[in-house]
């Protein structure tokens, strides 16, 4: 099996969107772009060893490559539309790729995302998406504003991915729906289009709350006062924090996938209704100051989330 047999098995297939002029096949993809809209484009790449261990599956593979993806343009209030896959496989295991190509393809199916071209390679295992989302011009929800007042809200739980990490590192066992969290993250697309006409600033949750959040106030020039006992957590992270008593888990840890966001006063009554139609919670956490930095009431510390340099 050759590079072309390989891309034309396991990464070409039809393509509903009339937008898309010209997929997979040539030099490079074409679509139309609709007006009154922009593009609004992230890449992510995950790395064996980094993002995900010898023994995770293909499917969860697939799965996490494209919903880190898909989250940022969550986070941007965008739609996603289109994607490239660039991939590095040490050897061609068929069986690990069509798992791969097919968990892909149904988990772009269910978001309506075309995959439109890409790159193979051989060395160590590694997956890069580029997303391709729209969003209607200067429509789209960045970090920057927010302003003291507004309240700091989180969708889901926070902490449980970190929890499924911090097991695994202990020689623990996770359970399946621990693994869950760890390995196929909810990107959260509707709620992220929906903000979109509400927030004031929105992040997706990826490298820890302490950290993800310091990026909204930095951009927009202002502090937060955040309550650790009001953070939402699962009750497996519970346990553990009344264990311990430390709650670095739910502060630092990454990967959680859930957006963490600002919101003017006044508008609880309509973030009630958008929970429900999104089906997901969405819990109040703090508020926005005007004085700088972020203050994290009941956590001690130390402040570690992710960084890979
Ligand atoms: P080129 O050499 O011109 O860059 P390639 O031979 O790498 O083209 O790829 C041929 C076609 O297959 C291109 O349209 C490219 O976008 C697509 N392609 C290559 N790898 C992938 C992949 N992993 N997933 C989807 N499409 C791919
Ligand atoms: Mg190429």
């Amino acid at each position: 099996m050759n590079e072309f047999d390989l891309i034309h098995e396991y990464f070409t297939w039809s393509i509903k969107d009339p937008n898309v002029v010209l997929g997979v096949g040539d030099d490079a993809a074409i679509f139309s772009l609709e007006q009154g809209y922009q593009l609004v484009t992230t890449t992510d790449t995950l790395i064996e060893g980094v993002h995900f261990s010898e023994s995770t599956s293909a499917k969860d593979i697939a799965h996490k490559s494209l919903a880190v993806n898909l989250s940022d343009i969550a986070a941007m209030g965008a739609k996603a539309k289109y994607f490239t896959l660039a991939i590095t496989l040490p050897k061609i295991d068929k069986s690990w790729l069509r798992e791969f190509s097919d968990s892909l393809r149904q988990l772009s199916g269910h978001y309506e995302v075309s995959l439109i071209g890409g790159d193979i390679t051989r060395g160590p295992l590694n997956i890069t998406i580029a997303m391709i989302g729209i969003v209607e011009n200067s429509k789209a929800l960045t970090r920057s504003g927010a302003r003291p007042g507004d309240g700091v809200y989180v969708s889901g739980t926070i902490g449980d991915a970190g929890f499924c990490f911090w097991k695994l590192s202990n020689g623990l066992v996770p359970s399946n729906q621990e693994f869950k969290r760890l390995n196929c993250p909810i990107p959260r697309i509707e709620l992220g289009l929906v903000l979109k006409n509400l927030a004031s600033a929105c992040i997706d949750v990826s490298d820890g709350l302490e950290q993800d959040l310091s990026h909204i106030l930095t951009a927009s020039s202002v502090g937060a006062v955040v309550e650790v006992e009001k953070i939402p957590i699962s009750e497996a992270l519970l346990g553990h924090i009344n264990d311990t008593n430390d709650w670095s888990i739910p502060i630092c840890g990454g990967d959680d996938y859930e957006l963490c966001f600002t919101i003017p006063e006044g508008n609880e009554e309509t973030l009630k209704k958008i929970s429900k139609s999104c089906n997901v919670n969405i819990t109040r956490i703090g508020v926005i100051s005007e004085s700088l930095g972020l203050q994290i009431k009941g956590f001690k510390g130390p402040r570690k989330s992710y960084q890979h340099f």
